[in-house]
């Protein structure tokens, strides 16, 4: 394919050969099961960690110096990660970073959830993220995520994933009365109220009242040693309980719940664990809480970053903290979120001309925001010219993408959270369909341009460009 105009040939399955084919499919059955074992942020942080060490990187914590091809982690609150592949360079000239989210719209439980009305005993929620209520109804639920007792003992859950085991659901209003619910708006028709998961119904032998309740606390207690109140200490979330598949007569395609981010999760993970020796200091960023703005001390707008570069020149000797805010001035950042693709259905936000497409290659965004560019971070067109000249230089199929119309709505990514350090900052990621769904859809093709992007882009030596897949 080397040769043609890149652009007269936008789709990316078109610009890879027969080995590069062969592997967009097995990366896509290896997201696959990625999708299906980490359902939330907690159990991403905990795959990227246990990858992490079985690829030869060590907790950043339990070094004293830092040399170059040293392959280091650091995680906080199991929820917030990065992975650090020491370059030959000196650490201030900067690093390379490919940051990502590992959060994804979910429902929560409330700390006080649990009650029994109408012969059920069902769990009250709060949403996380911007989701359509009225999809999370009338489908299959898994609950996921950690108790922590009063003593400080920490229980696990996962229940929901496995065929056969027990699951949990929303229900929605059947037609035949849902007459007024019909004609509300389609943000109105299912209340945040309204999201009560469905968990039991078979009474005890104890007391007069509550009876349900109290045998579905009495199963809590065998079973996990949970009791009510200690839901008020608990992280406990609701995904959808169907597997991510293949989709398509030609298996083109993955489905499944979460991809947004982790979809830019996996394939940066991918990216950092195949690196070869790089000049710059690579480094990739798995951050938590981006869906509801980037908040609380696993967010990014935490100190994170700032704590991981200071971290990191502390233990090579630097002992000048001016020399941490340099490093992140000089650094180089790809922030790795979805966007939207054009869906066929709804083409009436899109603009093509600027738009991004299903199977066009990995997404280039200058900039994000909404409504007259309000809260985006704008890449200089240096960087992006930059970014543009290493991925044409390795046949990496992308494409240039805008998020809908004008005024049509729009969002954010983390990117303003590391441009304010003074560092280039540019948004690239995959476009998805039906993002924030619980089933949303990502070309094969595009997770190889993705993943191939994100290496190009690590291993590359700003002073002199990457030739790595040339
Ligand atoms: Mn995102
Ligand atoms: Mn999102």
């Amino acid at each position: 394919m080397a040769g043609k105009d890149e652009r007269t040939r936008k789709n990316a399955w078109l610009k890879l050969d027969d080995d590069e084919r062969r592997m967009a499919f097995d990366l896509g059955t290896r997201y696959i099961d990625f999708l299906n074992q980490a359902r939330t942020e907690r159990e991403t942080t905990e795959f990227i960690e246990a990858k992490a060490r079985e690829y030869g990187f060590v907790d950043l914590k339990t070094v004293s110096g830092i040399q170059p091809r040293q392959k280091l982690y650091m995680t906080r609150k199991n929820k917030i990660s990065a992975l650090i592949s020491v370059g030959d360079a000196p650490l201030e000239d900067g690093f390379n970073i490919v940051a990502s989210h590992v959060d994804c719209p979910r429902l929560d439980l409330k700390p006080m959830p649990l009650y029994e009305t109408d012969g059920m005993v069902l769990l009250k929620t709060h949403y996380y993220g911007g989701i359509k209520k009225y999809q999370w109804t009338a489908i299959p639920l898994a609950l996921h995520g950690v108790v922590v007792k009063k003593d400080g003992s920490r229980i696990t859950i996962r229940l929901g994933e496995e065929p056969g085991e027990l699951a949990f659901t929303i229900t929605d209003l059947l037609p035949h009365l849902a007459r007024e619910q019909m004609e509300k708006k389609m943000s109105e028709g299912v209340g945040g109220e309204s999201l009560n998961i469905l968990v039991g119904s078979i009474p005890g032998e104890d007391g007069e009242q509550e009876r349900i309740k109290k045998a579905i606390l009495k199963i809590l207690q065998e079973r996990y040693g949970i009791e009510e109140n200690d839901f008020t200490s608990a992280e406990l979330e609701a995904v959808p309980a169907f597997p991510a598949r293949d989709i398509g007569f030609d298996r083109s395609m993955v489905g499944g719940y979460g991809q947004d981010d982790r979809v830019s999760v996996f394939t940066s993970l991918e990216a950092m664990l195949n690196l070869q020796r790089p000049q710059r200091t690579a480094v990739c960023i798995f951050a938590d809480k981006e869906e509801i703005g980037s908040v609380g001390n696993t967010g990014l707008r935490s100190y994170f970053t700032e704590n991981l570069a200071a971290e990191l020149l502390h233990r090579a000797g630097a002992c000048d903290y001016y020399q941490v805010r340099k490093a992140l001035a000089s650094s180089h950042a790809l922030s790795a979120d979805v966007n939207a693709a054009v869906d066929p259905n709804y083409e009436q936000v899109f603009e093509k001309m600027n738009n991004s497409f299903l199977g066009e290659g990995v997404v280039v965004t200058k900039y994000t925001g909404s409504r007259g560019k309000y809260d985006a971070s704008d890449a200089n067109p240096e960087f992006v010219a930059w970014v543009r000249r290493i991925f044409d230089d390795n046949r990496v199929p992308w494409q240039i993408g805008e998020l809908g119309k004008v005024d049509e709505g729009g969002g954010g990514t983390v990117s303003q959270y590391l441009a304010r350090y003074g560092m280039e900052v540019l948004d690239c990621g995959v476009a998805l369909l039906g993002m924030h769904s619980p089933f949303e859809v990502t070309s094969k093709a595009d997770l190889y341009a993705a993943y191939k992007g994100y290496h190009v882009f690590l291993q590359a030596d700003p002073t002199r460009g990457a030739g790595l897949w040339v």
